[in-house]
């Protein structure tokens, strides 16, 4: 799969101001609210992002079928930037690039030639994979493909029958890619919304993002010609289906920053202005370190990691699929955290509809769920890294630590070293919870898979506090505060997954188990340089100030 490199940053910057004033005339907060209330689908205004006139979807449309040719980058800072207005008109997107995906990465020329230029056009689109019985397990679908012959036995086309379930603009679209099974395997098929046979179910009363139109979608003999057979090969759609997350659980891990920054943002102002107790709550120590600081320096972190893993994309790799569960995972999770601390952090008015941040925490919670759910993630994660540290004899992660230590060499405040210490205490754990086969166990993959992103994610971190204290010295001490913060905050995630994972199979009583753990957990903290984990709060106190001088 070739992906464009990507646009001019002047270009990034010109979709991202086109896209905030289409946002400040069209979606002002209570058009949101409203929209969210009536739960209803914006047909006009979607309709009018997708005109020629603003075109937000032709940054995922390459240049040749008359889109902009955005690349990663591009399109996870529109996606957070619009999942920071309203995520149900995000996903909407969303579902309008997963559905042209297909035929992005496995479409034969012609079939790019045919409907890429359409899509560009302004078709919405819908991504037809789920159904009742096939959510996290795709491969267990039920819709089916059945050949079509002519007299001479040769395929004219498919009867296509079955259900999809949660399909988003389902109920609006105008093209469909559905997943069905063919005689060869799953594979993928274009389908136009009049299609004799297909038929929309009723719209899904939703917990969220209730300006997206989620819907069942069930084909009774829908019949659609050869050429729609997405790459002109059966039993090709679960590679297809697998090719593309790397790229689109960045895109949602892009939508938990989004929203999370914008709930967290909108609790600063907030807790400028609210006077407790004779003085504004972000003045109050507890406040300031329990429910802002740490909810921003994730998403920073979650920042930094997705840019790195969106310009690997960018530079053409491929095989980004871990890359892409812990982006997801990361982000996902630190937005849903970052939204529930901000209605804490409005008391009583952020527990009423009226404010904008009880909207937000019921949005971002899709965002664990859809695109592969935060489990899925965590067996993702926790199998292939396990995989690969035990083939690398523990290379892989040593590799990381090195590149830390670098990092370390050239700015030696950004907790580059803590960090380094952390990505090999986490080979210790792995390659002891192999010998041990602890790690057969999901829980230890999903513990693990947790402490994996804390340490990778806090890797970037590091990486970017180096780059940012160059470029900009007057940001230098809060980058490497933060820097420094989330290392500790990952070196202790270490040690705990450590016990829970040697500890937490043994039996109560085994005192050579308990001996064992106590001896890693030891080691661990012995490569760190003495001291190095004091300061915590300081380096939060520091983020913190900052915070206070953000507008
Ligand atoms: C609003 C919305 C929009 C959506 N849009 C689309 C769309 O456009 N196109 C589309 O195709 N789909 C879409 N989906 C479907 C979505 O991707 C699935 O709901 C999701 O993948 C989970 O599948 P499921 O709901 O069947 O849950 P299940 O797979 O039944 O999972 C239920 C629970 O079990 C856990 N679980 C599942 N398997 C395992 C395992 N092996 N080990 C441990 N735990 C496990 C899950 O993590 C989850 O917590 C959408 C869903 C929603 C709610």
């Amino acid at each position: 799969m070739t992906r464009p490199a990507g646009l001019a940053p002047e270009m990034t910057e010109m979709v991202i101001q086109t896209l905030r004033q289409v946002a400040q005339r069209e979606l002002p907060d209570a058009k949101v609210l409203e929209l969210d209330e009536q739960d209803v689908f914006p047909h006009d205004l979607i309709r009018k992002l997708l005109s020629p006139d603003v075109g937000l979807h032709l940054v995922f449309i390459p240049e040749y079928a008359g889109g902009l040719g955005g690349g990663a980058r591009d399109i996870c800072k529109v996606s957070e930037e619009m999942a920071a207005v309203d995520l149900g008109v995000a996903t909407a997107f969303l579902a309008i690039c997963l559905g042209t995906d297909p035929i992005m990465v496995g479409g034969t020329e012609e079939q790019k030639q045919e409907w890429l230029p359409k899509i560009a056009a302004g078709l919405i689109v819908a991504y037809g994979v789920t159904e009742p019985e096939a959510g996290s397990n795709v491969a267990a679908l039920k819709t089916t493909a059945d050949r079509i012959t002519d007299a001479d036995g040769n395929i004219t086309g498919y009867r296509l029958n079955g259900a999809k379930q949660w399909i988003t603009n389902g109920g609006v679209s105008d093209l469909f890619t559905i997943l069905a099974k063919t005689p060869d395997g799953p594979t993928f098929f274009i389908v136009e919304k009049d299609t004799p046979g297909l038929s929309a179910g009723k719209k899904e009363e939703k917990h969220g993002i209730r300006a997206s139109n989620t819907a069942s979608v069930i084909m009774e003999d829908v019949e659609v010609p050869v050429a729609n057979l997405v790459g002109g090969v059966e039993g090709e759609g679960l590679k297809q289906a697998n090719a593309v997350f790397g790229y689109t659980r960045l895109m949602v891990g892009a939508f938990g920053l989004g929203c999370g920054q914008n709930a967290i943002d909108r609790a600063l102002r907030y807790s400028k202005e609210r006077i407790q107790f004779g003085a504004p709550l972000i003045e109050k120590e507890g406040f300031l370190l329990k429910l802002m600081v740490p909810n921003w320096l994730d998403l920073t972190a979650g920042r930094a990691y997705g840019d790195e893993v969106a310009l690997r994309i960018d530079q053409g790799e491929t095989a980004m699929q871990v890359e892409g569960a812990v982006a997801k995972l990361w982000s996902t999770e630190a937005g849903n955290r970052a939204a529930d601390a901000a209605v804490q952090a409005l008391g009583g008015y952020g527990y009423s509809r009226e404010y904008m941040v009880e909207k937000i925490r019921r949005d971002v919670r899709i965002t664990s769920i859809y695109e592969g759910t935060s489990e899925i993630q965590q067996n993702i994660i926790g199998v292939f890294r396990w995989k690969k540290t035990v083939s690398s004899k523990g290379a892989f992660y040593e590799e990381m630590a090195a590149a830390c230590d670098a990092a370390h060499a050239e700015n030696d405040q950004c907790g580059g070293k803590i960090i380094a210490a952390a990505l090999r205490g986490l080979n210790d754990v792995v390659l002891d919870a192999h010998k041990s086969k602890a790690i057969r166990h999901q829980i230890a993959q999903f513990e693990l898979a947790d402490t994996i992103c804390r340490c990778e994610v806090g890797s970037a971190l590091v990486r970017k506090a180096v780059r940012m204290s160059a470029e900009c010295p007057d940001k230098a001490a809060v980058c490497s505060a933060a820097a420094r913060a989330f290392a500790r905050q990952a070196m202790e995630s270490v040690l705990e997954v450590a016990h829970r994972i040697t500890a937490g199979f043994a039996e109560p009583g085994d005192e050579e188990a308990t001996g064992h753990s106590r001896e890693m957990i030891q080691q661990i903290k012995e490569r760190l340089p003495a001291g190095a984990m004091n300061g915590l709060w300081a380096d939060m106190a520091v983020v913190g100030e900052h915070l206070k001088q953000l507008d």
